[in-house]
């Protein structure tokens, strides 16, 4: 999970509409959840490579074409943060079906992340349940109390993360797997709402450890250990070997400001401290490059830029 802008601006000219509007007061007011129109926020149109939906695309390009939750390149569906009919945790609770249409309740999920046994209908709070919707003097429903960041809803105190609103840095760290399968997110923060997302989005499965690896350290492992047969081989010498290890190292940095790239978070993780670095890194790296590897990190680290 990466923090992530999505602006009011970007959200659909049908979201937008009067008519939207009057179809939302409708459900509302009668609280018929049957009246909940898929084509409202599927809102599909035609292209030569087939249908695509408006509202997908807008949170694609919000999200850089990444789950919100997984952070991996993917097809990704609308998923309702808020889930629209019925709460996993509270089986009086009709679900949260006044925020079916609200920007801000819309994310992009992978298939895997938001599957029955994963996120789903889950939504565990800490704070109290909003029971329903809240209305305007003149009996429609209020817009502005409606939004995931302000009061009420943002005092539900929600375990599951909003990308749009928690910034990653003060509830994950990243930490080897014991047995070798991978990286492993894991939560850090005192309410454990760090740990309950990775619980709820199934985040440590087997295929999401390998991909952090594949994705963040494998092209730098292997670029070091090139540098390390050149050297061995006599192709280059000491200093350009260290000149260049340095070249990978500006690499994986230049790779954190890429957002477009899966686990962003992840990589920024990797270099923000050399304890980081050391923990997550150093271990694929050939014993015999170790000291001098983290020896060019610190270098690195220390002039805060090549040269
Ligand atoms: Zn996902």
């Amino acid at each position: 999970m990466r923090y992530v802008i999505k602006r009011d601006e970007d959200k659909t000219a049908r979201l937008a509409s009067e008519a939207t509007l009057e179809d939302l007061n409708r459900i509302v007011g009668t609280r018929n959840l049957a009246l909940i129109s898929d084509a409202v926020y599927r809102d599909t149109y035609n292209t030569p490579d087939g249908r695509r939906s408006h509202v997908e695309d807008q949170l694609a390009i919000a999200y850089q074409y990444k789950c919100a939750y997984c952070e991996r390149l993917t097809k990704a569906d609308i998923e309702h943060y808020r889930p629209k009919k019925g709460i996993a945790e509270d089986v009086g609770h009709l679900g949260y079906y006044w925020l079916c249409y609200e920007w801000s309740n819309l994310i992009p999920s992978c298939i895997t992340c938001n599957r029955e046994g994963a996120k789903h209908n889950q939504f565990p709070i800490l704070g109290p349940r909003v029971p329903a919707p809240s209305f305007s003097p003149d009996g429609r429903l209020d817009l502005a109390l409606c939004k995931a960041h302000t009061s009420p809803l943002l005092d539900e105190m929600p375990y599951l993360l909003h990308p749009e609103i928690d910034d990653p840095e003060f509830f994950f760290a990243f930490v080897l797997d014991p047995n070798g399968e991978g990286i492993r997110i894991v939560g850090i923060d005192e309410h454990d709402r760090g740990q309950r997302t990775i619980e709820i989005c199934l985040l440590n499965r087997l295929e999401l450890r390998l991909d952090r690896v594949e994705r963040v350290i494998s092209d730098f492992k292997d670029g070091v250990h090139g540098l390390l047969l050149e050297l061995q081989a006599n192709q280059i010498n000491q200093t350009q070997f260290r000149a260049q290890l340095l070249q990978c190292i500006h690499l994986l940095h230049m790779l954190t400001l890429r957002e477009e790239k899966t686990h962003t978070y992840l990589r920024k993780y990797i270099v923000r401290t050399a304890e980081n670095f050391r923990n997550i890194v150093i271990p694929y790296i050939d014993t015999q490059a170790t000291d001098i590897v983290l020896e060019a990190f610190l270098l690195y680290q220390e002039r805060g830029v090549l040269g």
